[in-house]
């Protein structure tokens, strides 16, 4: 059965976020994004806040709570900037999930716990300079020597590189197999032939980071390795899985956020002697948004719900994912409608809102991978052949 009452515990955490976000973040981040700078307190921040790990048990240094309580954090810290919930995606939701779901033991004590206790960031490269959605055209190469491997090659486009400490990146193991001969590797910072870069003057998301992974001649000791050799593809789906989930439910602050705004504004400015929330066409614009929010926010509880109880969520979190993003981003640009000029201007959050609106979109992938992913599932060419996701249920105790 669904129940869509929160718990009380859920309701404490979203309170707590939304509060610390209001007094931690909200003062600052406008005038980041103008900048494009990243403030490396905000990951500290985080870690403060007792996020980094929320979804973890306790015992791989997380607070144990369930993935709805993931997806309630995301949706806070996105109402107030996507940046920081991009961060949430990344190390939580790909590198933080996938390690814990693919991880032996040792790996999550060592990878996971100082992940999950906020020591330590990480982040997921997958992408390349020739590979976004489809991963096969991926360079990077990892050799066998002995009981390393030898690793070349680069990822770009990914989400806090330059001030990560934990990588989960993928590489073939072996090119002729195609996708079964792709490998995961955990990396940490300070390895030799490991470097990052930024990219700067994005287009959006420009209070957060996003840069490359430089990696020559990396030698890796093999129980860096996550998974078996040419699990790497089916590690890196899983993770979309999970990092889609948070991207989704982040989505959900984004139009919330919009709708706020317009709400405000619309009561406030006047035109032909009356507030223009008087107006039905501004009122069209305030009714789809109020009708997406709840329609992303169904599409992400679901998946949630599927989650928490170790069943297979990929169509639904994909779904989820396409959904809210587009809807986000629709939202954002009727928000700028709404405040007329003045929505095109600075002096309002709602441009910023319509360019991060538009990373979420392409990143975690983009409306027409979704589009044939859900086509795929209802025309019965795709179909998953576990019931169970590798992500291990929510346990009370
Ligand atoms: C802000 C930001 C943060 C990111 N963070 C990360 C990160 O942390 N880690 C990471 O690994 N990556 C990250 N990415 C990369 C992101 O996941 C990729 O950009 C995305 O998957 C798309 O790949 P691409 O840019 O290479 O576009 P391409 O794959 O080259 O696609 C270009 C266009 O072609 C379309 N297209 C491609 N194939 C098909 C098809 N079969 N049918 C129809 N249309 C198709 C696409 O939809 C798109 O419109 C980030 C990107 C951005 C913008």
């Amino acid at each position: 059965m669904i129940d869509f009452e929160l718990t009380e515990e859920q309701k404490w955490l979203q309170e707590n976020v939304r509060k610390f976000s209001e007094k931690e973040f909200a003062p600052t981040i406008p005038e980041d994004d103008i900048k494009g700078h990243y403030d490396p307190e905000t990951f500290p921040k985080l870690a403060k806040l007792g996020v980094t790990g929320v979804c973890f048990p306790e015992k791989y240094g997380g607070s144990g709570l369930d993935y709805i309580s993931l997806g309630l954090v995301c949706e806070e810290l996105e109402y107030v900037d996507t940046s920081l919930r991009t961060i949430m995606s990344v190390h939580v939701g790909l590198s933080g999930c996938g390690i814990y779901q693919w991880g032996t033991e040792e790996q999550k004590q060592r990878f996971l716990k100082p992940m999950a206790k906020g020591e330590k960031f990480g982040v997921f490269g997958l992408t390349e300079p020739d590979a976004g959605s489809d991963v096969s055209g991926m360079k990077s190469h990892a050799v066998k020597d002995g009981n390393h491997y030898i690793l070349n090659g680069q990822k770009i486009w990914i989400s806090g590189a330059d001030y990560a400490h934990t990588f989960l990146v993928f590489a073939y193991t072996q090119k002729e197999k195609k996708h079964d001969g792709i490998s995961a590797f955990i990396l940490e910072r300070g390895m030799p032939g490991l470097s990052t870069f930024s990219i700067h003057n994005k287009f959006g998301i420009r209070a957060g980071n996003v840069g490359g992974i430089v990696m020559q001649d990396i030698k890796i000791p093999a129980e860096h390795r996550l998974g078996e050799e040419g699990d790497g593809f089916k590690i890196a789906m899983s993770c979309l899985d999970n990092g889609r989930f948070t991207v989704a439910a982040g989505s959900t602050g984004l139009i919330r956020a919009s709708l706020d705004a317009s709400i405000k504004y619309a009561k406030s400015r006047k035109t032909f002697g009356k507030p223009i929330a008087e107006h039905q066409l501004v009122q069209e614009m305030i009714a789809k948004m109020a009708a997406n929010y709840d329609a992303a926010k169904l599409l992400w509880l679901r998946a949630g719900w599927l989650k928490n109880k170790g069943l297979r969520n990929t169509r639904e979190t994909s779904l989820a994912k396409w959904i809210g993003t587009t809807s986000a981003f629709d939202a954002a640009n009727d928000a700028i409608e709404i405040h007329g000029a003045y929505g095109y201007s600075d002096e309002y959050p709602v441009g910023r809102f319509l360019r991060n609106a538009k990373g979420e979109v392409i990143y975690e992938g983009t409306p027409e991978i979704h589009k044939l992913l859900q086509a795929e599932y209802v025309l019965g060419i795709r179909q998953d052949k576990e019931l169970r996701c590798k992500l291990p249920a929510y346990q009370t105790n």
